[in-house]
């Protein structure tokens, strides 16, 4: 179909008019034709089946009765009138009731007329009623383009209120088809269709919006499922593949020889086989030619760091320079004395730049960076101010990056004419099924191996009520010169409260365990207070941390071998499987003990269980996304890539993963879209592009 007719506005379709058409665009954002047409219902219910009054239930679902209406009258009620109407058939008799509308209802139903209706029932004192039914004459719902299953549009409060209920926007929905002619141009190649079988786009955008039958459904939900996540592939890949292409990146020849003497004399121990693997993968980035973007998936304690620092040490050896920014200070610091340990033996210069840094200090720094005398900054937020300038930096490394927005990201970027290598870090892992979409422009290196002798952490679930035995157990631990974290939530809405549940627990284990030291760390300290506490616990000086999340991110103590997470049905799953991962970094048996009350939700039990269960990463991650949707996970709000209009990205995962498989072979192929073959994809692509929202087709 040519594609203006999809471009008219929808104040144009017969039925809609001025104030329906201000309706539908402000509260569902229908503006034009096409927005119409790919407004999918959320779910379908089988008007099949007809009932009998007499065949009613208790509790029965939505259900649909044919009958006539014998009766109409107003009842009184001290919170308003209710119109109810005496509905018959040949079994029985059942109420509908109004609560509003009742003059338009009075004018416009007749009595004693067969009429569809449709609705929940209620059950009340011997009789069953049906509030605000839907419903239309016999007559009318034979005339009407009928089909099984009956699909339920998404809906605003305001949409109802106004009128426009499900059937309006289903009549709609007829007179939009019949204007077009429903001739909807396919959008994918012969090739395409024919390797995975999908219907024609014109046969799938009927029978998603009328299903001839449950088989159809399932075929046109697929097709333009596919089609969807199909696009969104093939725009995020070329975006990939332009940007390797356009965007020159410092060539990398040598590894260097501060990463050949790393290499060979200090590596403190055997890198695993999936540190080797990424490592490799950074190295042909970096020797390329095309600027490296890359993001390092691994879980808490498989070992990040080490691979960030060798990547650095590449950097170094070409005579280029590299940062590492990290979310907090606490981490920046720790990392600024990891890697200064790790390169005791090197001439290597590293210095800290965080916001608590002294104004000489940070001069010093700044000339530093310019002058190219430090090779290597570590810092935090503070590293992207205007006055840090390099000499030539030539590998920027951004840890836990769900904490920075993708702004940020692209700022460092800015401080050279040719941008640096990007290494994004994270250990929240981020389900495969979204990385795919999220971050389709960047490549993506997991490490799925824990380095060796690490035992798997223990987590356990214990109600307040067993307190005393959860002290006696840390008693143990410390006693065998363990070091246990207790950590309590703290939500800005509530800080002031969280703050004294925090110093509450302090006092009593203060009580508890008069022998030993123990460490207070939360947000409102200053950062020299958090650091010199920090330390004291990481030097062992304290066998205690009392903390709230501040210590969520990075902190690494192998020391400390139990994790006790008050109020645990407060944190969210990717939140408590960070806190865990704080522990189970020595060569102990490491515990992590969640505490709660009795009281728990059905989604706290879920998160608790899902918790004891594994410790793996990434299937956490995936309840998570389950139990949360997708546009609660940090770091994709901003995104928009979540605005699918049909599928689904936890469930239509195995679809998602097709559609970048054939995305990926089209687009090897043909990089341009440029054969024959290949025109439909080229014009359907280039007009997603034109109208820079890649979710909105042209048919
Ligand atoms: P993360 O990926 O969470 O940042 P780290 O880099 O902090 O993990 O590593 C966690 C701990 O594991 C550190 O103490 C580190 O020295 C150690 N480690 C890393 N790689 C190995 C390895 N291959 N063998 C033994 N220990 C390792
Ligand atoms: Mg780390």
């Amino acid at each position: 179909m040519d594609a203006n007719i999809l471009q008219t506005p929808i104040d144009y379709l017969k039925g809609v008019g001025p104030n329906r058409a201000d309706l539908l665009r402000k509260e569902i954002g229908i503006h034009t034709y096409q927005d119409l047409i790919n407004f999918f219902p959320n779910r379908y219910i089988d008007k099949t089946r007809f009932y009998k009054i007499s065949q009613l239930q208790r509790n029965s679902a939505e259900v649909q009765v044919v009958g006539k209406i014998t009766h109409i009258k107003t009842v009184e009620q001290k919170r308003g009138k209710r119109l109810v109407a005496d509905f018959v058939d040949e079994t029985g008799k059942m109420e509908l009731v109004w609560f509003r509308g009742h003059k338009w209802i009075r004018e416009n139903l007749k009595l004693n007329t067969p009429y569809v209706i449709f609705g929940k029932t209620n059950w009340y004192s011997g009789v069953f009623s049906m509030p605000h039914p839907e419903m239309e004459p016999v007559e009318e719902y034979k005339k009407q383009l009928r089909t099984a299953m009956q699909p339920v549009y998404p809906s605003t409060e305001k949409l109802a209120k106004s009128g426009i209920s499900n059937r309006v926007i289903n009549k709609l929905m007829q007179q939009l088809f019949i204007e077009t002619k429903a001739r909807f141009y396919d959008t994918l190649t012969d090739e395409l269709r024919e390797e995975l079988k999908l219907i024609p786009r014109a046969e799938a955008m009927f029978n998603v919006h009328f299903p001839k039958s449950q088989e159809l459904l399932t075929k046109a939900q697929f097709r333009l499922k596919f089609e969807e996540l199909f696009y969104i592939q093939l725009q995020l890949l070329r975006k990939n593949m332009l940007q390797k292409q356009k965007i020159k990146g410092f060539v990398f020849e040598e590894i260097g020889s501060n990463f050949e003497e790393f290499y060979n004399n200090h590596l403190p121990f055997e890198l695993t086989d999936a540190q080797k693997r990424v490592i490799k993968e950074i190295r042909s980035d970096l020797g390329s030619g095309a600027q490296m973007n890359r993001l390092l998936q691994g879980d808490v304690g498989s070992g990040k760091t080490i691979v960030a620092l060798m990547a650095m040490l590449i950097a170094l050896g070409n005579d280029f320079q590299a940062c590492l920014m990290a979310p907090t200070e606490i981490l920046a610091v720790q990392h600024f004395n990891g890697l200064t340990e790790l390169c005791e033996n090197l001439p290597v210069n590293i210095r800290l730049l965080t916001g608590s840094s002294k104004k000489a200090e940070r001069k010093e720094i700044h000339e530093g960076l310019e002058n190219g005398e430090i090779n290597i900054i570590i810092g935090t937020h503070a590293l992207l101010e205007d006055k840090v300038r390099f000499r030539n930096l030539g590998l920027a490394i951004i840890d836990e990056q769900h904490r920075f927005g993708v702004a940020q990201r692209s700022k460092l970027w800015r401080k050279n004419t040719v941008p640096p290598h990007i290494l994004v870090m994270t250990a929240t892992p981020i389900p495969r099924t979204l990385a795919m979409s999220l971050y389709g422009d960047l490549d993506i290196s997991v490490i799925d191996e824990l380095p060796p002798g690490r035992k798997p952490i223990k987590t356990v679930h214990r109600f307040d009520s067993n307190r005393l035995k959860v002290f006696r157990f840390l008693k143990d631990e410390i006693g065998k010169g363990r070091q246990v974290y207790v950590v309590y939530p703290l939500i800005q809405e509530s800080e002031k409260m969280d703050y004294k549940d925090l110093m509450d627990g302090y006092e009593s284990i203060a009580r508890e365990f008069p022998d030993y030291q123990i460490s207070i760390v939360h947000g409102q300290m200053k950062a020299e207070d958090k650091d010199y506490e920090m330390d004291r616990f990481a030097r062992g000086e304290t066998q205690i941390m009392v903390a709230t999340t501040v210590i969520e991110v990075g902190v690494n103590v192998p020391n400390a071998s139990v994790m006790i997470i008050e109020s645990a049905e407060r944190f969210g799953l990717s939140q408590l499987h960070q806190l865990r991962g704080r522990v189970g970094r020595g060569a102990e048996q490491s515990y992590c003990i969640l505490m709660t009350g009795h009281k728990l939700s059905n989604d706290s039990k879920t998160r608790l269980e899902t918790m004891t269960g594994t410790n793996d990463g990434f299937e956490i991650a995936e309840v998570d996304l389950k139990l949360r949707g997708p546009g609660d996970l940090m770091g994709t709000q901003q995104s928009g890539v979540l605005n699918l209009k049909i599928a689904d990205i936890v469930k239509d995962n195995a679809i998602l993963k097709t559609a970048r498989y054939y995305a990926k072979k089209v687009l090897t192929e043909d990089p341009n879209l440029e054969s024959e073959k290949n025109l439909r994809l080229r014009h359907t692509y280039s007009q997603l592009a034109k109208h820079k929202n890649i979710w909105n087709y042209i048919s």
